[in-house]
């Protein structure tokens, strides 16, 4: 067998897992290079599409494969996979809150992939990459230097990260042996809070009836409210664990008064938990949104994206806790065949399998490293800054038209309105969907929607780099002469 033979892969013939003819592999993969550069250069010519069926019925795994790994599989890469993206590289994407990614992704993404780093621990180089990333994150947000991170998926896995290690300094430890016991844990958010909040409840098993929603302002929570409900929860026998604060909320881009709600965490002596899955970065921005994330380094855990408002690839998120020892106490299990060592590959500490549920895990943080490398921190801001005036800007166009209503004001990336403002309830939502569809489908815009007030609306979520101000043009007179017709 050819792969007992030491030596020169490159004289290998015989098929394998590897290619039999480098060169021929060499050529086809500069040329899917190629394809993928072609493609970015020109993310403006390219709006999501749907998957045709045939393209669609292509993709089932027959038994063949054998396509090769040279010129067959690359052509059927560019032609048949790359153009059938979500559409968020597209400066027109406005939907939910996508990342545009980056072209230093596809850099980063290729030496990844080379590298095929597992970095759930052991002393290599993409775990001191981690280290790095962890470390900027840290002083960017104002965390203490002792404070401990992990990447992960995305705020939704952060999410059960931080709230696991808020579980153990309720209940400490032995939490892990025994189960929640007869406790009943509360967390509070306010009512814009991201379900993903509500499924960490579910999945620690605390129950997501044990996330109890406040009441919130154009601030945010009533933080006089959250007092009173955890104090009468507390005398009616509950053990009040959690404040989930939110910095960039999915519907409306709120924030809450993070200053407010560290001084009530540390009153009550609750942990203050922020969900900063894109506002976070708003650390970036200049000062008038700078401001809105104020405080967010008294929180005692944060979980953000950098696949959202760092516009890296997917996916990419960090769970980050102010205190180590709750973060390693909620996850670190290592049986005798994971023991470390003081030097040798199974050295390195601490090794991040201990500060997560997984063990095995890709290299997530070179996309960031090489996004931060190559721009600077500064461009990051500037970014972050120029998606907010789009938005404010967007708000302004529709605030000064008699045609269109603003449905909230403007806080920060995110701007909900209505295209039929005097139409009644009903038949408002249902205009304001056949927009927002008819858009997707022309190519021309991708908006979503959401219900305030009982009202389905559009909205449009800036964050994405690529957006000028003319793309707020186009989208008002799509969104005019669709509604018109
Ligand atoms: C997107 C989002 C989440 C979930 O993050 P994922 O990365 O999608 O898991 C949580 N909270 C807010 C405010 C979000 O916008």
């Amino acid at each position: 067998m050819a792969g007992e033979t030491a030596g020169n892969g490159a004289e290998r013939k015989e098929a394998g897992l590897d290619p039999a003819d480098w060169d021929g592999f060499r050529a086809a993969a500069h040329g899917l290079l190629e394809a993928c550069i072609d493609r970015l250069v020109a993310a403006r010519d390219h709006p999501w599409q749907p998957v045709p069926e045939a393209v669609r019925a292509g993709y089932a795994i027959g038994e063949g494969g054998g396509l090769g790994d040279g010129a067959a599989l690359a052509d059927r890469l560019a032609r048949e996979v790359l153009p059938y993206g979500t559409g968020n590289t597209h400066p027109r994407f406005f939907g939910w809150v996508h990342g545009t990614g980056l072209a230093t992704g596809v850099m980063s993404e290729m030496v990844a992939a080379t590298m095929n780093a597992n970095c759930g621990g052991r002393d290599h180089g993409a775990v001191y990459m981690e280290r790095a990333v962890i470390d900027w994150v840290r002083r960017v947000m104002g965390f203490p230097d002792t404070a401990s991170g992990v990447l992960v998926g995305g705020t939704s896995q952060a999410t059960v990260i931080c709230l696991a290690a808020a579980r153990v300094r309720a209940l400490g430890p032995e939490v892990r042996r025994t189960g929640n016991g007869g406790a009943r844990l509360v967390a509070y958010a306010g009512g814009g809070v991201h379900a993903a909040t509500r499924k960490a409840m579910e999945l620690l098993g605390l129950g997501s009836g044990n996330l109890v929603l406040i009441p919130e302002t154009d601030a945010g929570i009533d933080v006089a409210a959250l007092r009173t409900a955890i104090q009468s929860d507390r005398s009616a026998g509950a053990v009040p664990f959690a404040v989930v604060g939110t910095a960039g909320s999915v519907d409306l881009g709120r924030f809450d008064d993070l200053e407010a709600l560290a001084d009530l965490a540390a009153d009550e002596a609750v942990w203050l938990h922020v969900d900063g899955a894109f506002g976070a970065w708003t650390r970036l921005a200049d000062p008038p949104w700078q401001r809105l994330s104020d405080g967010i380094g008294r929180a005692d855990s944060l979980a953000c994206d950098f696949h959202k408002w760092m516009y890296v690839p997917y996916d990419c998120a960090i769970a980050l806790i102010r205190d180590e020892r709750l973060h390693r106490a909620a996850f670190a299990a290592r049986p005798a065949y994971l023991e470390g060592a003081a030097e040798g590959v199974a050295g390195g500490d601490p090794w991040y399998c201990d500060y997560g549920v997984d063990l095995s895990r890709g290299n997530r943080a070179l996309k960031v490293w090489t996004a931060l490398q190559a721009y600077g921190a500064g461009a990051f801001g500037a970014a972050i800054t120029g998606n907010c005036v789009l938005a404010r800007y967007l708000g302004e166009q529709v605030s000064a038209a008699g045609d269109l209503g603003l449905v909230r004001r403007v806080v920060s990336n995110i701007c909900v309105f209505t295209v039929a403002p005097d139409a009644e309830a009903d038949l408002q939502g249902e205009i304001n969907a056949r927009v927002v569809l008819a858009m997707q489908m022309e190519g021309v815009a991708v908006c979503s929607t959401t219900r305030i007030d009982g009202i389905v609306v559009v909205r449009v979520a800036i964050t994405n780099h690529r957006t000028r101000p003319e793309d707020i043009d186009f989208l008002l007179a799509a969104v005019r002469r669709i509604r018109d017709r």
